[in-house]
């Protein structure tokens, strides 16, 4: 059956950009349709991404936490794991705020159709599922079909031991012997997964540090611990062949200090991701794609066709979900006739590892690259009591300011709860405060949070001799 269905707006994909799209349309008193191949809203971070992946992390930092009290008199013994358990407990996580999503879609009068979409013309698109195939006309469109893993052709995706970041979530096994191609964020926080629940784990890189993007010296404690627990860390190593055998994924790679080949029980590819942009016959409604499969826009969101707009990981990078959901709303308002526009300074970062690695604003690097004079501040968390008094030593907070205006620039912070932290640095960029702003706002002692006005002072040179 061929119905024909209009919408004024019309939003393709229902993860955290198209679901806030979807939603704040809806609140602006649009009448909303929104197309979504899978039966739950939340797109890959509820589903495949942030979310079960910070609950398995959990799990991680349990185990972790309880293995270090060993060293503080509190002994638990070897923990017992149960990985059903752990999986459908992951599950009941995304399932229970796929539910809340569906409720949320449901009292804004937002009509979920699924299937799977494609666009016919510039007003419509053609949503086919097993029920049949259905025409959906618009007036305006968001597009928010998001991006999914990276696969290298050479390598055999097929065999079920080399898992995309989709395939790790499952946990179906715990793997002997873990290779992890990337040592991105995706790829070590499923590091940290595994290596708590016991595979030995292996990871090889490109660059010569973990997590390039962010600076050098707050990664360095992540590092340093990766070096000390795992089998390997292969820096400026490649990998050049991988082939499935009976004995393993036998991976060929050339580099630094790495073997020409070694024999894996499983191997996760993290090696970034893709916009799905070339899957939603974009032509058709006249929509540009550049070659990578991303979709062109500007400040607000808009393609090069004026009634459809297009936000998310299909946008470009950063790919994160926060961003998605931000401009998420930009899109909706500016359809609803608002002045609204992306002019955040900042979109923050952070790896969920162990410790975790947060920055916003200028990196250190970026502003050497762009000339940019800065002041900057590195608070060590081994004079921090709270981090003492959490068995961890290893953290830092840093910040840096601009020379002249004294303002904020950027800021980072590596240490358990690093993720937390990072907001209020946020905070302070967007509100332009500069070191006195930060370091006479009174922050709670004894906190991680204090590290930052600690780190603030240090700039303005109150703080200096610190061991
Ligand atoms: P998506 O979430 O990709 O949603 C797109 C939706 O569109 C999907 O539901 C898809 O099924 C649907 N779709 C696509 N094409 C069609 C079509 N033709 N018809 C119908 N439906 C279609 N980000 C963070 O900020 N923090 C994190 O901690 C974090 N952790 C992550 C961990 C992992 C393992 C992964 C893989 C990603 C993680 N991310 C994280 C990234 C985050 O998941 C993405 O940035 C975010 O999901 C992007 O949202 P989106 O709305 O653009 O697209």
């Amino acid at each position: 059956s061929n119905s024909v269905t209009h919408a004024e707006v019309l939003v393709l994909g229902g993860g955290p950009g198209g679901y806030t799209a979807a939603f704040r349309a809806a609140d602006l008193g649009k009448q909303v349709i929104l197309v979504e191949r899978y039966p739950v809203l939340g797109g890959v971070c509820l589903n495949v991404g942030c979310i079960p992946s910070k609950a398995l992390l959990h799990t991680a930092q349990v185990i972790h936490e309880a293995e270090a009290m060993a060293e503080h008199g509190v002994s638990f013994g070897k923990p017992n794991i149960d990985l059903d358990q752990i999986r459908s407990w992951k599950q009941s996580v995304s399932q229970s705020l796929n539910q809340g999503l569906g409720k949320l879609a449901k009292q804004r009068k937002v009509t979920v159709i699924n299937g799977v979409g494609k666009f016919a013309t510039v007003n419509s698109l053609t949503v086919t599922s097993e029920a049949g195939e259905q025409t959906v006309t618009f007036d305006n469109a968001i597009i928010a079909a998001g991006s999914q893993p990276t696969k290298i052709p050479s390598f055999p995706h097929d065999d079920p031991r080399v898992w995309d970041s989709t395939d790790a979530l499952e946990l179906k096994s715990v793997p002997e012997k873990l290779l992890i191609v990337g040592g991105g964020i995706i790829g070590l926080e499923m590091a940290t997964v595994y290596h708590a629940l016991g595979s030995k784990i292996s990871v090889v890189e490109l660059m010569d540090q973990i997590i390039p993007g962010c600076d050098k010296d707050l990664v360095t404690p992540l590092q340093r611990k990766i070096k000390k627990q795992y089998a390997n860390l292969w820096l400026q190593t490649s990998v050049k062949a991988m082939e499935a055998t009976d004995a393993g994924i036998k991976v060929t790679m050339e580099g630094k200090g790495a073997p020409e080949s070694d024999v894996f029980d499983a191997v996760l590819v993290a090696v970034g991701r893709r916009p799905n942009g070339k899957l939603i016959d974009a032509d058709k409604a006249g929509v540009n794609v550049d070659e990578r499969g991303f979709i062109p826009v500007d400040k607000q969101g808009r393609t090069n066709v004026s009634n459809i707009f297009a936000i998310g990981d299909i946008v470009g990078n950063p790919m994160l979900a926060h961003k998605a959901t931000h401009e998420g709303k930009i899109a909706a308002e500016v359809i609803a006739g608002h002045k609204a526009g992306f002019d955040a300074l900042t979109i923050p970062s952070v790896a969920y590892t162990d410790p975790e690695v947060a920055w916003m604003g200028l990196t250190e690097t970026q502003a050497q690259q762009q000339g940019v004079e800065f002041n900057k501040a590195v608070f060590p968390w081994a004079a921090s009591g709270r981090s003492l008094a959490l068995g961890r030593s290893e953290g830092i907070t840093k910040i840096l300011t601009d020379k002249i205006t004294g303002r904020i620039l950027g800021a980072g912070f590596t240490g358990p709860g690093a993720g937390e932290l990072v907001a209020e640095a946020v905070l302070a960029l967007e509100m332009g405060a500069d070191a006195t702003d930060i370091s006479l706002s009174i922050h709670p002692h004894p906190t991680l949070s204090e590290t930052f006005a600690f780190a603030a002072e240090m700039i303005e040179g109150t703080i200096t001799d610190l061991y």
